[in-house]
This record gives C-alpha cells, sequence and structure tokens, in this order.
C-alpha cells in the first residue's frame, strides 16, 4: 500500500471533502505506486482560496527580509532532503538520476535567490519637477494567485512561480500536475517546516477541469501563473481575461537548432544530441527540430543518427542516458508522431518504437532521428514532447532562419557557426524568447527571464530572475508633497 497523502490548506493536511483519490505510477516500473493523491473539488479549492485570502494582509505586511527568511528556510530544508526528493523525482516522474539531482538542486538554488530578493524588491526614486516634494515607486503584492504547473519540471517550476510569489508578499494556491505530485507536496513540507504562516501557501490535488479551471474563474484570484500545453494554456488565458486577471502563461515549443557548414560537427551533435534527447526529449525547450546546411547534411545525420544509438536507455534509478516517458498516453502520442511522419513520407532513420529486452516494464521509447523532413509535415510544426529530432536540410542561412520561424512556436532556438554575421543575424531575427549561439536550446541560468513568443507565451511577463517579481507586483507611484 503505498502512502495517501493530504492537501495542504490553511497550514494544516486534510482530506478532500470528495473521500476520493488517485494513484501516481513509477513509468519505469508500473506495478509501483509512488503516492495517492486527494481528488479534490471546486469546494477545496474555494476553502483553500478562502484562507489564502484571509491571510494576504498579514503576510503582505510581514517585512520583507522575514519573508525572505523563511524562503530561505524552506530551501535548507530542502537542501537536506535532496537525496530523498531527487528519488522521489525520479520514481514519479521517469528522469535518470542525475537529471532529477539537477532539477531538486535548481529548486533549492531558487528558494535561496528569492530569499535574497525579498530583501530589495525594486522601486525607484525620481526627481520631483517641484521642490520639496517626492517622487517615488513601490511594488506592492496583487493579492491572491493561483498557480498551475505541468508534470515535465515538477519541482524546479513549482519553485519558480512559489518563490517569487512569496518574496512578493502574495498569497497562493497551487494545484500540482497530477502525473507527478509527488516532490511538490515535498516542498510543501519544506515551507511547513520553515513555519511559514497558516493560509499563505495552499496545495491542492486533483484534476485540471475541478481544481485548474477554478483557479483562473474565481473572482478572488488576482492573477494566474500557468506552464503547460498552448492548449490548455490559451483556455486559462481566456477565462482568466473574463474579470481581467493578470495571467501569464508559459507554454509549448518547436524549438529548432540551425547547423551551418563553418560548424564543428562533433560538437553540433552533442549540442542537438542533448537537446533533443535529454530528459526524455520532455522539456519545453527541447530541440525538436535540427535545420542543417546541405553542405554538411550527410556528416551531421550520420553522426546524429551513431550518438542516439549509443545512447542508453533504463530506468532513470540506473542513471541511464534516457528514461522512459512519463505516461502511456504520452508514449503512444510519440509513436504516433511517428507514424504520422512515415505517412507523410519522411525516413526513420534510427529508433521511432519502444525497446526490446528485459527491464522495460515502462513507457520507454527509442530515441528517434527522422530525416527527409520538409518543413510543412506535422512532425516539423507540432510539439512531439518526446525524444525525436526531426532533421531539415536547407540551402543557405536565409532559408534556415526562415525554417526556424516557420512555427507557430518562439521559445528557444540555437545556431551552431562560427562565423560572426550568422550568429548575429540569427539572434536579430529568430522568433524566439531565448536564441542560443553554440549552445543547447535547454537549460538557463535562473537569473535572466525566460519565456516564449508567439504561441509558446503570453508574452507579458518573463519567468526567473527580477522579471519573475515583476508579475507578482503592482506599480504604485507616489507623489508626496
Ligand atoms: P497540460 O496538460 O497543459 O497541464 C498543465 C497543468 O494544467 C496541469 O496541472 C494540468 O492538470 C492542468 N490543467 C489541465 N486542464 C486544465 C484546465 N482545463 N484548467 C486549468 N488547468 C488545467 O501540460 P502538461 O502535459 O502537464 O505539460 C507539458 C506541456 O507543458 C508541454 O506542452 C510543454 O511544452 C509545456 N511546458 C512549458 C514550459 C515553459 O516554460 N514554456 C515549461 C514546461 C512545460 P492535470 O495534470 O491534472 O491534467
Amino acid at each position: 500500500m503505498s502512502t495517501v497523502h493530504a492537501n495542504y490548506i490553511d497550514g494544516q493536511w486534510n482530506e478532500s471533502e470528495s473521500g476520493d483519490t488517485f494513484e501516481v505510477r513509477n513509468p519505469a516500473n508500473t506495478d509501483e505506486v509512488v503516492g495517492q493523491y486527494q481528488s479534490s473539488t471546486r469546494a477545496d479549492v474555494e476553502t483553500a482560496i478562502d484562507a489564502a485570502v484571509a491571510a494576504q494582509d498579514e503576510w503582505a505586511d510581514t517585512p520583507g527580509p522575514s519573508r525572505g527568511q523563511i524562503l530561505k528556510e524552506t530551501g535548507n530544508r530542502l537542501a537536506a532532503r535532496k537525496d530523498e526528493a531527487t528519488e522521489t523525482l525520479v520514481r514519479e516522474e521517469g528522469k535518470t538520476r542525475s537529471e532529477a539531482a539537477g532539477e531538486v538542486q535548481r529548486a533549492i538554488d531558487i528558494f535561496a535567490y528569492y530569499a535574497e530578493k525579498a530583501r530589495d524588491l525594486g522601486g525607484t526614486s525620481k526627481a520631483p519637477s517641484a521642490p520639496g516634494k517626492d517622487l517615488y515607486t513601490k511594488p506592492e503584492p496583487l493579492g491572491t494567485v493561483g498557480l498551475i504547473t505541468p508534470w515535465n519540471y515538477p519541482i524546479a517550476i513549482p519553485a519558480w512561480k512559489l518563490a517569487p510569489a512569496l518574496a512578493t508578499g502574495n498569497t497562493l494556491i497551487i494545484k500540482p500536475a497530477s502525473e507527478a505530485p509527488n516532490v511538490t507536496r515535498i516542498v510543501f513540507e519544506c515551507l511547513d517546516e520553515a513555519r511559514l504562516p497558516d493560509g499563505v501557501a495552499n496545495f491542492v490535488t486533483g484534476s485540471g477541469s475541478e481544481v485548474g479551471a477554478p483557479l483562473a474563474s474565481n473572482d478572488d484570484i488576482d492573477a494566474v501563473s500557468f506552464t503547460g500545453s498552448t492548449e490548455v494554456g490559451t483556455t486559462v488565458a481566456q477565462t482568466a481575461a473574463d474579470d481581467l486577471k493578470r495571467v501569464q502563461c508559459e507554454m509549448g515549443g518547436k524549438n529548432p537548432t540551425v547547423v551551418m557548414p563553418s560548424a564543428d560537427i562533433d560538437n553540433a551533435v552533442d549540442i542537438v544530441g542533448v537537446g533533443a534527447f535529454g530528459t526524455t526529449g520532455q522539456s519545453c525547450t527541447a530541440c525538436s527540430r535540427a535545420i542543417v546546411h546541405e553542405d554538411v547534411a550527410d556528416e551531421f545525420v550520420d553522426a546524429i543518427t551513431d550518438y542516439a544509438e549509443s545512447l542508453e536507455v533504463g530506468p532513470g534509478l540506473e542513471d541511464p542516458d534516457m528514461g522512459p516517458h512519463v505516461s502511456r498516453s504520452e508514449l503512444e502520442s510519440t509513436l504516433e508522431y511517428v507514424d504520422v511522419a512515415r505517412e507523410d513520407g519522411a525516413t526513420v532513420r534510427t529508433g521511432g518504437g519502444e525497446p526490446d529486452g528485459d527491464g522495460y516494464d515502462g513507457f520507454f521509447v527509442e530515441p528517434t532521428v527522422v530525416t527527409d523532413v520538409e518543413s510543412e509535415m506535422r512532425i516539423a510544426q507540432e510539439e512531439v514532447f518526446g525524444p525525436v529530432l526531426a532533421v531539415i536540410t536547407v540551402g543557405d542561412f536565409e532559408e534556415a532562419l526562415a525554417v526556424a520561424n516557420d512555427v507557430e512556436y518562439g521559445l528557444s532556438a540555437s545556431i551552431v557557426t562560427q562565423d560572426l554575421t550568422e550568429a548575429n543575424q540569427f539572434v536579430e531575427d529568430v522568433e524566439a524568447g531565448v536564441a542560443k549561439v553554440n549552445e543547447k536550446t535547454t537549460g538557463l541560468e535562473l537569473h535572466v527571464p525566460f519565456g516564449g513568443y508567439k504561441n509558446s507565451s503570453t508574452n507579458t511577463y518573463r519567468e526567473q530572475g527580477d522579471a519573475g517579481l515583476d508579475f507578482f507586483t503592482s506599480t504604485k507611484t507616489v507623489y508626496m508633497n
């Protein structure tokens, strides 16, 4: 029997009034249940919102350094539980041990970063146009905010929303993804141990329709920060717009890496390979299109095929190169995309199926390289969210740039080149929130803004760094005579 976990509402661990729970299973070993969670109802969400609203004034009045101290203590508690959180993340989501350890460390670092930021929340002093006056701005919390998070970074993403929301004096309700709520719950245990006042942060599990949707529609919620698919994010943004809530949706990607003739091919293969197959391709910034100049296309395709075939696929606890998909539906979706690519005339150069042999009692898929891809094919247009790389061959830099921009998404994009003019032109013209040169599309420092263009984002606010604070604050301008 696995443990049944409660919601965290008003500083207490409570069961849902529904009396129902749902199971989370290990995607590398589907017999293993790694937790049972509350199937909460709208009534549970309302109870959590009431608690957060009631706690808001006092939390907003708590001095920034004191709020920061609680965040610092939360990060310390999480650091003390790093091994446990890492193993939990591997078991619930399927990441390799190294990837999971990196993600947990990221969450720890985020708490430390925003703990410091709580001492200095900005605000500016401006010169008044007459003597004897003061003119300045001060940031103020928005109030009570709803956070909706995806399964693919189930500790880092909650951390990068929670920490700035709390640092700036907001109270909140988080709805974690149903595939992977365990590590978010560990963060709440740490917040509780760090003596966060009751009601300030609330954790409610359950379905998107019962728990997520009310966070976007409830009148007492002042802002919604969502990360997930473009399909769900669009609904969340539309609902939030009904009563003019502030909303931030970070969504899907179809990220390209352009490979030019001046590139060192081994380096290009590392950059594309890690971007495409790291985290089993389940990153919003995963490289899913290699756009390769025809002069180096054959050499690149041979080398990336060797790279994909060399990757060891297995259960994350054994720390192979690549773990499983998070769920059967994600696995089936990836395999379906490979079939569609074949039907559209592309060639599956390697992979494209489930690996054979023992030890694959889960949602494993082979690292896959698809060639003979045209930009208008579905495999080149839609987010696959699996370890599938589509290779598109182009004749020159202008065509490469046009293909890179020829999708509805615009999250992360990179180019591998030794030509400075190409590099600068790419940075200038690529339609993406993150542009990289001689770097993989995945990964970014936590102290810089992160977000997308086009349908990857509502593109109003960025996350992380100072930008992460902006979303959660209003600016009041003060004129003191
Ligand atoms: P998802 O299906 O859109 O779910 C995201 C969250 O929304 C989950 O907590 C989900 O709950 C909830 N939800 C579902 N329906 C809802 C509704 N009607 N109203 C409110 N909330 C609802 O996305 P996912 O499969 O978890 O994550 C993968 C996607 O996230 C990919 O598209 C990826 O690119 C994107 N992503 C983007 C970024 C970024 O920063 N741009 C980062 C990471 C991931 P349930 O789990 O209960 O369904």
